[in-house]
């Protein structure tokens, strides 16, 4: 194989930096990776797109009785606004917000401590609530963590109406307000909810030998989380799908391969949904996407999610005892760009290499290269191309576009979080 661990990490390396939807640093590493298609010859583009990168102008929350204290917190984008004076209103502690949590709520601003599910956002409108804050985080987080408020949106459907002001705090302070028997609060948001900013995928093509009309793509998302340096969370995924094009570059496909590095995955799955609709004329081209998030950690293991036939899982499963590589499977939708793909209809499969509970952590300070390991990176290459080798070399195309029950199931629900449309066609049985 033409893949080369030294080169990955260097890569790597000069990629783990923040890279936050829609900002100058997420291009930055747009171009970085455009670069190092070109640099071998392969042909790369940069796609734009629209994402919704709303601003909060203002936001603050206080105790006002009993004892007054101000709670630190940051705005939910995309949920309501106060009056510009903001509100107090009394306070309840609506915990996981079910109906029940939230009887003679009108009015009032509530602090939930599970997550605003659409489910949630229904109940909080049914029941009329004057504000929402979302508790987040772990009691046993290192002061670190509790000072890292990462900036978050809604998820919401398109048209969809949610005009409760939202803020979050971190979990401690949700402790605090419950054990001073916090009566009345006083909230103020104001915010740009509709404002747009752009972010990019970068697209990189190796035409097919034999059938270039046919296409497969292997994507991983590029971008990071505030705070977050993303070296694991998706930087190796990214490096992941370097390699694999290296080693296509110099064993040619039959079939078409595309090198698709997402922007935007971490606000919504963004820069694949937009893929998805910018190669909207192509789609019925596209015959199976194998994405990457996160492969290289030391300790842990590897996974393959496969959101497509059974077949496939029983395949991996397959090669994975004749090569004596350890990895597991699943039928089952995975919150990553494939789910993008496979809500257009293209069948997909996510590799990851995921850590054990204790190991290493994402979505923040600590996902830095310390815990990685290039030994354990180029395995899990391996194995990918062990596996996509032959499909992509197939003289019969071997995975069929339509799904298994449990996927169009999934799909609903992903739907909903994600705010999708459109249904792929549901396998017929006999
Ligand atoms: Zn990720």
């Amino acid at each position: 194989m033409n893949i080369c661990k030294d080169r990955a990490f260097e890569l790597l390396q000069r990629i783990s930096f923040e890279r936050i939807a829609g900002t100058d640093k997420e291009l930055e590493c747009a171009n970085i990776l455009k670069e190092e298609c070109e640099k071998v010859g392969v042909e790369a583009v940069i796609e734009e797109f629209e994402i919704d990168m709303p601003e909060i102008l203002e936001v603050s929350l206080e105790v006002t009785a009993p004892t007054p204290m101000t709670i630190p917190c940051i705005g939910i984008g995309k949920s309501g606004q106060t009056v510009d004076e903001g509100i107090t209103a009394p306070f309840v502690y609506a915990e996981d917000g079910l109906a029940t949590n939230l009887m003679d709520c009108k009015g009032k601003i509530v602090l939930l401590t599970g997550t605003l599910k659409p489910e949630v956002k229904e109940a909080l409108k049914k029941a009329e609530v004057a504000g929402v804050i979302q508790a987040i985080g772990s009691l046993y987080d290192p002061q670190e963590l509790i000072d890292e408020l990462r900036p978050r949106n809604m998820m919401k459907k398109p048209g969809e109406e949610f005009d409760i002001p939202c803020v979050a705090i971190h979990i401690t302070e949700a402790q605090k307000m419950v054990l001073a028997n916090t009566q009345e609060v006083k909230m103020v948001l104001k915010q740009d909810a509709d404002k747009k900013g752009t972010s990019h995928n970068v697209v990189a093509t190796i035409k097919g030998t034999e059938k270039p009309e046919e296409i497969i793509t292997f994507s991983a998302h590029f971008d990071s989380v505030m705070y977050s340096p993303g070296a694991w969370d998706n930087g190796t995924g990214s490096v992941t799908i370097m390699e694999i094009m290296h080693h296509f570059l110099k064993n040619p496909a039959k079939r078409t391969l595309q090198f698709v590095w997402c922007g935007s995955e971490e606000i919504g799955l963004c820069g694949s949904r937009a893929f998805t609709e910018q190669h909207k004329e192509e789609l019925s081209k596209h015959l199976f996407n194998i994405n990457v998030d996160m492969t290289g950690v030391l300790l842990g293991y590897d996974t393959a999610v496969c959101s497509c036939e059974h077949n496939v899982a029983n395949y991996i499963d397959f090669i994975s005892k004749l090569e004596g590589y350890p990895i597991s499977t699943k039928v089952e939708m995975y919150p990553s760009d494939s789910s993008s793909f496979v809500q257009a209809g293209v069948p997909a499969v996510t590799f990851a290499r995921l850590a054990p509970k204790g190991g290493m952590e994402i979505h923040c300070r600590r996902d830095t290269m310390e815990f990685l390991d290039p030994t354990a990176f180029i395995k899990t290459v391996e194995f990918m191309i062990t596996f996509a080798e032959p499909v992509v070399n197939a003289k019969v195309f071997p995975i069929s576009k339509t799904f298994p029950k449990e996927i169009t199931e999934a799909l609903e629900k992903f739907k909903k979080m994600f705010g999708m449309d459109n249904k792929p066609k549901e396998e017929k049985k006999d």
